[in-house]
């Protein structure tokens, strides 16, 4: 088994996903006492979001290169990147790297189109809806993400800063995300990207009318086919 690195706390509601996640996957995949060979690098949160905000992208690639560095040199094989937003900076995580990164979008676009699906909604952050580093390559996979309207992003957005990556989860804002999940059915999208890893926190395959594609689920198990592969 290889060693998985995970590079999270972006925030911490979902890494512990991540974590119970691959652990539940690897139990059931090779039984017994397995659990996956795993380094959690977990930041913190409050750190990153303020150069979101403050649109200091450079400061924020800096960071996650040293941290994938320190992830390959204390002995990780794989960078597991475990949010959707930061991989903005995927390239400039990656300088200077010798190990792979599973990238979130390819792993999700690439279970979309074995799936015969070809026009995903995609709830995520601002950053992740609005800007073209990760649309772009669900388009490159052949895809046609659907986007939110102006409100809808808005709202979307909110949540998941002000609740979600709080680990607060509320009824009203479940109510709100199924029904922004539902006008994109209704615009046309054939399946559901859940393109922040906190996202299934309140919407998952029982309360979304089409196939929902939650990507921390992809992410994991991706990432745990390539550590168990020969
Ligand atoms: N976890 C989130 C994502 O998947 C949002 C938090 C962040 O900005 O990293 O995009």
């Amino acid at each position: 088994m290889k060693t998985i690195g995970i590079l999270g706390g972006m925030s911490a509601a979902s890494t512990q996903t991540y974590y119970k996640v691959l652990c539940d996957e690897t139990r059931a995949r090779l039984g017994g006492l397995h659990s996956p060979d795993l380094l959690i690098r977990s930041l913190d949160f409050a750190l990153i979001e303020n150069l979101q905000m403050a649109g200091n992208w450079q400061e924020a690639g800096r960071i996650l290169n040293t941290e994938a560095q320190a992830l390959e040199r204390g002995g990780a094989e794989l960078i597991v990147l475990a949010t959707n937003t930061m991989h903005k900076l995927a390239g400039e995580m990656m300088g200077g790297v010798g190990i792979p990164m599973l990238h979130i979008a390819d792993a999700t676009a690439s279970a979309i189109t074995e799936a015969g699906l070809k026009r995903p909604g995609l709830m995520a952050t601002a950053f992740t809806m609005e800007q073209d580093f990760y649309t772009s390559r669900l388009v490159s996979a052949g895809l046609e993400p659907v986007i939110p309207g102006d409100e809808d992003r808005a709202e979307t957005h909110r949540i998941i800063y002000e609740e979600l990556c709080k680990d607060v989860t509320t009824d009203d804002s479940r109510a709100a995300f199924e029904k922004i999940a539902a006008r994109l059915v209704e615009a046309g999208a054939d399946c559901l990207i859940l393109g922040c890893t906190e996202v299934g926190m309140l919407l998952n395959a029982g309360n979304v009318a089409a196939p929902v594609f939650d990507t921390t689920l992809i992410h994991c198990e991706r990432a745990l086919d390539w550590a168990l592969a020969e």
